[in-house]
């Protein structure tokens, strides 16, 4: 069993799966890259490894997204990265948030916690709970320690974990936030993560725009970056941007449901990675490793 597992993860190296955390697929990986228990999250060789597990959103599926606690469980978990989606508030500040709107999970003052998030300052906010939508929405995994929960910043991340992990980070809606690029570079080179980025891919940013990622490769060229593709996208279309995307990506994330082997081997034949998204249990982790 194990060496028929090597044997297929080894001919899916240099791919990846991003995975919302299902605790099967966190134990097979853990087993199957030989990882010693003991190893602090982010300090194993993750980037070397023939898969990666990539917390989607923190342990989305655990805890309310993008949240100190979904974080702490996708690393307790064994999560190779922590993904990030960034939002930009109305001064400035990178806050961790999926939508570009509070509708959905947040909950409090409605001036403060309804509507774009660009618009809203800091302070506003730091007023919303992001935690008991959660409980209401999936109350098999309600945990009232949930309720209150605040959107955390970017910068709150770094100091909770510093070098101790791997971040995934994207920028979010970055044409409705001018300077996103900019303040995620200072506050990377603040907490001297430039160069871990650079050298062992600590710090992966990702985004949807081809432009957002050519503004940080022109900032800042040695960045591992990898550009996103919508579901609306397919095989071929993807296929057809992929020397575009070399010039400035590492790696390129399409939906699963377009990742072919004629897109794996377009896309390694460039020296792109492939990290597929959102791939939720063991089942459709193997069907991806199986192309190539
Ligand atoms: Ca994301």
């Amino acid at each position: 069993m194990e060496s028929i597992w090597k044997e297929s993860l080894a001919r899916y190296r240099r791919s990846a799966v991003v995975a919302k955390l299902v605790i099967i697929l966190v134990i097979l990986l853990v087993a199957l890259t030989a990882t010693p228990a003991e190893a602090a999250p982010g300090q194993r060789a993750s980037t070397d490894a023939p898969v990666l597990n990539i917390g989607h959103r923190g342990a989305s599926g655990y805890a309310p997204e993008h949240t100190i606690p979904s974080y702490d469980l996708a690393l307790k978990q064994g999560a190779d990265y922590i993904e990030i989606d960034l939002q930009m508030t109305a001064d400035g500040v990178l806050v961790a948030m999926h939508d570009d709107t509070l509708n959905r999970t947040a909950r409090g003052p409605a001036e403060n916690c309804t509507g774009l998030v660009i618009e809203k300052t800091l302070e506003q906010i730091k007023t919303c709970d992001v935690g008991s939508w959660f409980n209401e929405t999936y109350p098999q995994y309600a945990n009232p320690d949930y309720v209150g929960l605040q959107i955390p910043t970017l910068e709150e991340i770094f100091q909770r974990y510093r070098h101790s992990v791997n971040y995934y980070i994207e920028t979010k809606n970055p044409e409705e936030a001018p300077g996103i690029e900019e303040e995620l570079l200072r506050l990377m080179e603040e907490y001297n993560l430039l160069k871990p980025a650079a050298k062992h891919w600590q710090v992966l940013i990702q985004s949807f725009s081809a432009e957002s990622l050519q503004k940080l490769h022109a900032l800042e060229p040695s960045l591992p970056l990898v550009q996103l593709y919508s579901g609306r996208e397919t095989s071929e279309t993807i296929q057809a941007n992929l020397a575009s995307a070399s010039t400035y990506a590492v790696g390129i994330g399409p939906s699963k449901s377009d990742v072919d082997a004629d897109l794996i081997a377009a896309a390694h034949e460039l020296c792109l990675d492939v990290h597929p998204y959102t791939v939720n249990d063991a089942q459709e982790m193997k069907a991806l490793e199986a192309i190539s």
